[in-house]
């Protein structure tokens, strides 16, 4: 049988049974309901989607894997070359993965070994984010902050190796004051934290830290898991303040398959590159490359640009603001938008309770958590899609 994530079985309702999707709309037998959150963030362009199901097919057609230990193909070539173009700066060397966790454990790996194969084999330490989600592996679980994962704490003691921070500038350079010599990086959810309860934070937060990091040697790691492709209503953070290295998942491949990406730039490649066989990067995921992802990737990106989605996520962000302004209930903390996404934030997490399906019954599918109602939808949602969204949110707290 199969164990569900995140739920005790035991008490488990039934999840709903899908046997269709199309566009936004996720079809169960009894119903349809519009997919609020875009299956955990990925599914930015819909499901079926007519170009990317064809570039799945026509790819199986060839081969659907090949491993890339002494091979490689086209696809994943191509979408390298597409990455070098469409990121920022010189965040030029891809190392692809299966999910965002391993792709995060390969960013933490890279910002270590950067430093041991320089010989300062003190910088043992990550900085990062109180509230911080960067996966479920145990390297991601430790260096994020995720109250589900405190269990770890008590079965192995306080974490040694990782240092947690809230947003603010004062915490930040007293942090980098106190243990740069012995930081290799600091990994952040840039601008928005998702699963740590969808908290936004300011920009100048960033530059900050760019601007400490290169003080003090330390790396820059951008986990835009969930915020690359747009999500905050940049394309990717990074193109605001560039990291020495990028993680991007989620909506790399539309959400189709599985796939994730650490991108790094010249100078962290360049750490790696030597005759010393030691100095490599030693690392290597089965279905790295898969070459259906890269294929559905490549074609992703395409459509990001060709259609310009980012017209398409300023529309769901001044939709929102429109929809959302003036509304406010006592049992609400605060209501957040930044680009495509917003957060009903309620003061007890107990008012969202069976909210699940009370917007089931209404023709949304959404999953609150922790104290969070919120909503990141499919950029290809119409108008009147997104206002229904909407309104099921503030209809609840009616
Ligand atoms: C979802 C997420 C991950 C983990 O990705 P998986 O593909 O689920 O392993 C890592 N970091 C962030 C910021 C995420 O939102």
């Amino acid at each position: 049988m199969i164990w569900y994530p995140y739920q005790q079985m035991k008490t488990m309702k039934e999840p709903y049974k899908i046997i269709d999707a199309e566009g936004v709309w996720l079809k169960t037998k009894e119903r349809e309901m519009i997919d609020s959150i875009s299956s955990w963030w990925s599914v930015i362009h819909g499901y079926k989607h007519p170009v990317l199901t064809e570039a799945i097919k026509s790819q199986a057609d060839r081969f659907s894997h090949v491993m890339l230990g002494g091979l490689t193909h086209e696809p994943v070539q191509k979408l390298a070359d597409k990455l070098k173009d469409f990121l920022p700066g010189d965040l030029d060397y891809c190392f692809f993965s299966d999910s965002g966790s391993v792709a995060v454990e390969v960013a933490l790996k890279m910002a270590l070994q950067y430093y041991v194969n320089r010989g300062e084999m003190e910088r043992t330490k990550v900085l990062s984010l109180t509230h911080a989600y960067h996966g479920d592996t145990f390297k991601t679980m430790e260096v994020g902050d995720d109250e589900d994962y405190h269990f770890i704490l008590e079965a192995y003691g306080e974490k040694k190796n990782v240092i947690h921070i809230p947003t603010q500038i004062p915490a930040l350079e007293q942090a980098f004051e106190k243990y740069h010599q012995e930081l290799n990086c600091f990994i952040v959810e840039p601008l928005l934290q998702g699963a740590g309860g969808m908290r936004m934070y300011d920009i100048s937060f960033l530059v900050k830290a760019r601007e400490l990091c290169d003080r003090y040697g330390v790396l820059l790691i951008f986990d835009e898991v969930a915020t690359g492709f747009g999500r905050t209503g940049n394309r990717f953070v990074a193109d605001l303040v560039q990291p020495d290295i990028l993680v991007l998942g989620k909506a790399l491949t539309g959400g189709y398959i599985g796939h994730a990406v650490t991108v790094a730039n010249h100078k962290v490649y360049h750490g790696f590159y030597s005759d010393d066989p030691d100095k490599a990067l030693m690392h290597g995921p089965t279905f790295m490359g898969n070459a259906l992802a890269c294929s559905v990737a490549l074609k992703s990106i395409e459509l990001f640009e060709d259609e310009d989605y980012m017209t398409k996520i300023r529309r769901i962000e001044s939709i929102t603001k429109r929809e959302m302004e003036g509304f406010t209930d006592d049992r609400i903390q605060e209501v957040r938008i930044m680009g495509g996404c917003v957060c009903v934030e309620v003061k007890d997490a107990s008012t969202l309770k069976g909210y699940q399906q009370f917007a089931y019954e209404r023709g949304v599918f959404s999953r609150p958590f922790l104290n969070c109602m919120y909503a990141m939808v499919p950029y290809i949602i119409s108008e009147e899609e997104l206002v229904r969204v909407l309104d099921t949110m503030k209809a609840w707290f009616r």
